[in-house]
């Protein structure tokens, strides 16, 4: 029969002494607020993104934003511009979002069904929260823990299918221990990143070796399963150079969508009369999850532009010294840069 104690004690004790203990978002102040903000914040960028490259945005969005409210009532273009580069801006739409809805409760929810009603907080996120911010129950099942428990139970199944999910979070209900959850959870979090790594896992430094299924059968790369490989399509995408003087004419993206709420040259359809007889002013490509844009810069004088079909979205005439505070897609600043350059 598994021991489940025996395995909730192997991670807490890995973690006490080789764990990660000094990340920013694990020192706050002591208040439970705090610590929750905290954690709410970095989870969400650390979602798709590697903890080293999250450590600068952390702190930085701790100076601008130190708590909920000031969150709250923060500008749109504020939130967006020091979450430029991190990339999926959604989740800095849901985490501004997530400060509104916080900002009007009499304090900060502490249990995972409230935490579940918060906008932009799922499973993982209660979870994170419950664990690292309260040091209560709190399951959670990311990247490293699906890589960790489908090796270590040699679980199969067709990668972030409903019924491998379903499996995942059953054990994660019943590993997560009611006491010392925080420690547990971190321990899961740093085994999956720093041992049971996806690529040539550190087996023999591993605290869960002698019981590890998948290394017990001598199959730890069948695990978890490898995702069919889809081709990734392209797409095309026409935008807009028109300037006047030095500045040049940004218009605000529409939200929810692609780089919603960001400051981007105007996009028309590829087949916009505006673009008969413009002159072609450069390119970028930049990858998306599921497709790659292929962007090709027109040149028109903002006199065509006004007399043809205008898009009702809020525009502004930037200068190349008030680029830096706008909120800009990472591809479109460094094209920015490489043409505004003097
Ligand atoms: S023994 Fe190897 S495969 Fe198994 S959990 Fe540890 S690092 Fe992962």
């Amino acid at each position: 029969m598994f021991d489940t104690e025996n395995f909730q004690q192997q991670v807490i004790s890995w973690q006490q002494s080789h764990g990660r203990n000094q990340l920013p978002w694990q020192q706050s102040t002591g208040e439970l607020a705090d610590a929750a903000y905290r954690v709410l914040v970095s989870e969400l960028m650390l979602q798709q993104t590697q903890v080293a490259t999250v450590i600068p945005y952390f702190q930085r969005w701790l100076e601008a934003f130190p708590d909920i409210n000031t969150l709250a009532s923060a500008d749109e273009d504020e939130v967006m511009r020091l979450w430029q580069g991190l990339g999926y801006y959604a989740r800095a739409r849901n985490l501004h979002k997530a400060a509104k809805y916080l900002a009007e409760l009499p304090e900060f929810p502490a249990s995972l069904a409230e935490l579940l009603q918060v906008p932009g907080v799922g499973r993982y996120t209660a979870g994170a929260i419950m664990s690292f911010a309260f040091d209560q129950y709190g399951p959670i099942v990311d990247g490293n823990v699906r890589r960790l428990y489908c090796r270590y139970f040699a679980i199969a199944g067709v990668p972030h299918s409903t019924a491998l999910e379903k499996q995942l979070w059953q054990k994660a209900h019943q590993l997560t221990p009611t006491s010392q959850s925080r420690r547990f959870s971190q321990g899961l979090l740093d085994l999956g990143a720093t041992v049971c790594k996806a690529r040539q896992p550190l087996c023999e430094q591993c605290p869960l070796a002698a019981d590890c299924q998948a290394l017990l059968q001598n199959r730890v790369s069948d695990f978890p399963n490898a995702k069919a490989k889809k081709a990734v399509p392209s797409k095309a995408g026409s935008f807009l150079w028109i300037s006047q003087g030095d500045a040049i004419l940004l218009q605000k993206r529409p939200s929810p969508g692609i780089w919603g709420a960001l400051w981007c040259l105007p996009q028309v359809a590829d087949d916009s009369p505006l673009l008969a007889g413009a002159k072609l002013h450069g390119e970028f490509s930049h990858q998306f999850t599921h497709y790659k844009l292929n962007a090709q810069i027109w040149q028109i004088s903002a006199e065509q532009y006004d007399v043809n079909l205008r898009q009702a979205a809020p525009e502004i005439w930037a200068k190349p010294t008030e680029l830096a505070m706008l909120g800009l897609p990472a591809p479109l600043k460094i094209y920015l840069g490489a043409k505004l350059q003097p």
